[in-house]
């Protein structure tokens, strides 16, 4: 695959990202998708969105879990509900991302991805020790499928986060990294953070974000903004990651579904913006 190819976060069926139409009228030729509900995790559902994709020259670079019940209203609720951490959902979410690790070797896939939630900081509590139990017993069956699992940032520190990882102990464990997330939930500076846990970056979002004031950074979240308008620093990104030897897919992540027309129009221009800077930095 060619260095840095342009992608962007796409939705199967209804969802976040934009719908498959968009990224082939704006020439994108790789997307993540999130994954579709389990009415439609299924191999005619597989085989018609991987032609569609095929049809358009699109690759599918990695499949996002999401679950019923999560909600990114404020950090406090997020914690309450994202990800395998809430220790109520967690045996039913790991069986269903285990379920969307099958669907996405049905898209021809090796990635599956998701946002773990926010790990208990205290690393000798139960909690933490049966998240390290339940992340082993799933990488075993995403290793079982010839995928690798990639862990969206910024819930956690850059450094907890390493200590996640090293404590998990399995060869199929990396990152998705996104440096607007460590901005929105005030866990990190993200060039530094993406420095730190470079080894393990496998994917990466191109998404941009302003911090929250600093009396409540890490409470309420930052803002979200259009690719280049934000405080992440493109051009630093990038170099960052060539820095760290990353040459995979650039995807943009915009989440606006509210705003189909205005999703399109930011997503096209971080397309010039990345195809740019692109040029510039590998030229
Ligand atoms: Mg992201």
């Amino acid at each position: 695959m060619a260095k840095w190819q342009i992608g962007v976060f796409a939705s199967i069926d209804a969802g976040l990202g934009v719908h498959l139409d968009v990224a082939q009228e704006l020439g994108v030729p790789t997307i993540q998708v999130h994954a579709p509900h389990a009415g439609t995790r299924n191999p005619q559902a597989a085989a018609a969105f991987l032609k569609r994709c095929s049809d358009a020259g699109i690759t599918i670079t990695a499949v996002f879990g999401g679950f019923e019940g999560e909600s990114y209203a404020d950090i406090a609720t997020t914690a309450r509900t994202v990800g395998l951490v809430p220790e109520e959902t967690r045996a039913a979410r790991v069986q269903e991302m285990k379920e969307i690790s099958d669907f996405t070797k049905l898209l021809n896939c090796p990635t599956v991805a998701l946002h773990i939630g926010f790990v208990p900081h205290d690393t000798s509590s139960e909690s933490y020790k049966n998240l390290i139990a339940t992340t082993r017993d799933l990488l075993d069956h995403v290793k079982a499928n010839g995928q690798q699992l990639n862990l969206e940032t910024g819930q956690e520190s850059a450094d907890h986060l390493l200590q996640f990882i090293n404590d998990v102990q399995r060869d199929n464990l990396f990152i998705n990294f996104d440096p607007a997330n460590m901005i929105l939930y005030g866990t990190g500076e993200p060039i530094e953070a993406l420095k730190k846990v470079g080894k393990y970056v496998r994917s990466i979002h191109c998404k941009d974000a302003k911090w929250a004031s600093a009396d409540v950074r890490g409470t309420a979240w930052g803002q979200e903004v259009p690719l280049g308008d934000g405080d992440v620093g493109m051009e630093r990104y990038l170099r960052t990651l060539l820095e760290i030897g990353y040459t995979g897919p650039l995807t943009i992540e915009r989440e606006i579904p509210q705003d189909r027309a205005r999703q399109k129009a930011d997503i096209g221009h971080a397309v010039s913006l990345l195809q740019n800077l692109r040029s510039k930095i590998l030229s």
